[in-house]
């Protein structure tokens, strides 16, 4: 990913910052168009992931659309060019100010999440005499085999509305006038590399599908959400997910009815591999059991090993020296606050550079102020070659 040639450059900028290599960002894309979009899928890029304008203006020529699950949100989309009809609008705490905002924006579609928000929803709508397009989030209670805190499908989530609740919904639909019920809406979960887990998605589909056709209610369009994972252990070898095999999995095992439209919502899998935290060695000490290479970028900037116990790989960009083994720690005043325990590196030193990879989801965007840190710059490929 880094040529030689690049390390000069990210020598001469202020550590810690991100770097986005928009050439992969767009390879990224291209696979998707071929084997997602050119199928006649529609994905919709979830925006949280990084919502950083020179990564959108990429995802928006390409083709794809916005998942949003915030008012604020909403604006960056539009702000960004993408069309009101191009945004799905998720989330179990939609206040409404955010609810207005999209049915001021006329959004594509409202994912309700509950059946107390539908009631809202419906009534908001009516008081600005529009029409808002629904899409039911279910809870599939499908396992997704990634860490508890990012697995979105289980009963005892927090997301969706249970199955078993969709007799009730049949039977308040016919009074939600200002409600026009166009889809059906799922994600299980976040970092998901197995693909079995789609698989039982799609069963679950098909069952939920004929509930509703025997309640006589049409839907234009399932929406299966997102969360197909990437490689945090090998981003050389694996910069770009198998996109074809997962989109094979929808194609092969769910049966859409004449003229549904299959949506998509994915984040991490477009935009993860082409970011990397640049930060520099501050200080290396020597500890009882193993030797610290504290840097100056901390949870404070990428906070996902914190949070989620997740491991990005650390590449040294200055040093070729003989392995040693190093926790690889940031500044901030936490024992969470640790990127890598007992990872082996070419030996490092006070000023040397390293790349944290695989940062550019769930990154900048949860940066945060504590310690008053500030934040930090980005650039891009773009910018620097
Ligand atoms: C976060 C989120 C996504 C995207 O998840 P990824 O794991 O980044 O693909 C899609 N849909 C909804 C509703 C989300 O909350």
């Amino acid at each position: 990913m880094f040529q030689s040639d690049l390390t000069e450059k990210f020598q001469s900028l202020k550590t810690p910052y991100y770097y986005y290599d928009l050439g992969l960002l767009n390879r990224t894309l291209d696979e998707i168009k071929t084997h997602g979009l050119e199928k006649g899928y529609h994905v919709h890029y979830a925006i949280k992931a990084n919502f950083n304008f020179p990564i959108l203006e990429e995802i928006r020529k390409a083709g794809l659309g916005i998942d949003c699950v915030s008012g604020q949100e909403i604006d960056r989309a539009i702000e960004a060019g993408f069309k009101p009809n191009q945004i799905a609008f998720a989330g179990v705490g939609k206040t409404d100010d955010e609810i207005q905002k999209g049915l001021d924006t006329g959004i594509f579609s409202f994912n309700c999440e509950s059946l107390q928000e539908l009631d809202v929803l419906n009534e908001l709508a009516e008081m600005s005499g529009k029409t808002a397009n629904v899409s039911i989030r279910l809870n599939p209670n499908v396992e997704a085999k990634t860490h508890k805190y990012i697995t979105t499908g289980l009963s005892e989530n927090k997301f969706g509305i249970n199955i078993s609740k969709l007799p009730e919904l049949f039977l308040m639909l016919p009074k939600l006038n200002s409600i026009r019920l166009t889809g059906i809406h799922f994600h299980i979960g976040s970092q998901i590399t197995d693909l079995k887990p789609y698989h039982d998605l799609c069963e679950k589909v098909e069952s939920v599908q004929q509930l509703f056709e025997e309640a006589g209610v049409k839907l234009d369009h399932i929406n299966v959400g997102g969360g197909y994972g990437i490689d945090y252990d090998k981003p050389d070898q694996n910069p770009i997910p198998d996109f074809k095999a997962f989109f094979e999995v929808f194609d092969k095992n769910l049966k859409l009815r004449d003229g549904q439209q299959l949506h998509f919502e994915l984040g991490r899998s477009i935009v993860g591999q082409c970011g990397s935290l640049i930060s520099k060695v501050l200080f290396v000490k020597e500890g009882i059991a193993t030797s610290f290479a504290v840097i100056d970028a901390g949870m404070t900037e990428l906070i996902r090993p914190a949070l989620y116990q997740a491991s990005h790989r650390v590449d040294v960009l200055t040093s070729d020296r003989p392995a040693e083994t190093y926790d690889v720690v940031g500044p901030i005043c936490e024992t969470s606050d640790t990127f890598r325990k007992g990872v082996q590196l070419p030996a490092v030193q006070r000023g040397d550079l390293v790349a944290i990879r695989s940062a550019g989801a769930y990154g900048e965007v949860m940066s945060s102020g504590f310690n008053l840190r500030e934040r930090v710059n980005a650039y891009y490929s773009t910018d620097l070659t």
